[in-house]
């Protein structure tokens, strides 16, 4: 990924999708906000504990930073689940429930989903030109979320996996996901063995590798063309907000996909 910096605001974009003017992305840092502990300082969490008027701040902060209008975001309540919505020009400004997924043809609607330790996932279909953004954690990995955006752009728009740009942004890594037996068994069900996926530590935990399944899943899909950030947001929390890493006493940090009008 490549690290911006605009105003003091610190932001990643994919090199892939950077190479496409028509989209507009980023994946926002913890850095550049107005928010204090242990929100410091980027929270675009509205359901964490911060002060709402430092929340909105911060919203009104990214935006600025990508030249957009606050009227044109689309956003959701996460689940962590496997729901995908199609955001058109009504759902503009508004937010759609029990989602964690969402994608659009439009020009002009901004997608906007946040995160800490989930992963964030952008789809861009340059032949339809259509995108996507989703909230992958292991729960809504396993109930097929990124399977199901790529089966509604096809049904939606006409996407064709092959043609899509995905690109898989800053999450909890291999390095520090230590998960638990209903994991390992839902992981071994629904991803088939091990395949990597899992990993024993040398104390006796086992640590799941999130980016590689979602990985699998694009692959066994049909996408070919997969940039993976590398970044772990356990590891660096002083640039992302990191749920586990905090003891869940943490913010969110937002993802923002748009084609540009
Ligand atoms: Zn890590």
């Amino acid at each position: 990924m490549i690290r911006c910096e605009r105003n003091g605001v610190v932001f990643y974009e994919f090199e892939t999708l950077a190479l496409y003017p028509q989209v507009l992305h980023a994946i926002f840092t913890r850095i550049g906000g107005k928010s204090s502990e242990p929100f410091c300082s980027l929270n675009v969490g509205q359901w964490v504990g911060d002060e709402p008027t430092a929340v909105q701040a911060n919203h009104d902060l990214i935006f600025q930073t990508l030249g957009i209008q606050p009227g044109q975001v689309v956003t959701a309540h996460q689940v962590h689940g496997a729901r995908v919505a199609i955001a058109e020009a009504a759902q503009q400004d508004t937010i759609i429930p029990a989602t964690d997924s969402l994608i659009s043809q439009r020009r002009g609607v901004a997608l906007l989903l946040r995160f800490a330790d989930c992963l964030p996932l952008m789809l861009y279909d340059p032949q339809r030109q259509a995108i996507a953004l989703a909230h992958v954690g292991w729960r809504g990995c396993l109930a097929g979320v990124a399977v199901n955006t790529l089966a509604e752009m096809g049904r939606a728009f006409g996407c064709e996996p092959r043609d899509m740009l995905a690109g898989l942004g800053p999450a909890i890594g291999p390095c520090c996901y230590e998960v638990g037996p209903d994991v390992l068994t839902g992981v071994e069900q629904a991803l088939g063995g091990n395949g990597g996926l899992l990993l024993a530590q040398p104390d006796g935990t086992t640590h799941l590798n999130l980016p590689a399944a979602v990985r699998q899943q694009l692959q066994e899909a049909g996408v070919q063309k997969i940039e993976d950030s590398g970044l772990c947001t356990h590891c660096h929390t002083t640039e992302f907000f990191s749920h586990r890493a905090e003891k869940g006493r943490t913010g969110r940090f937002a993802a923002i996909l748009a084609l540009r009008e």
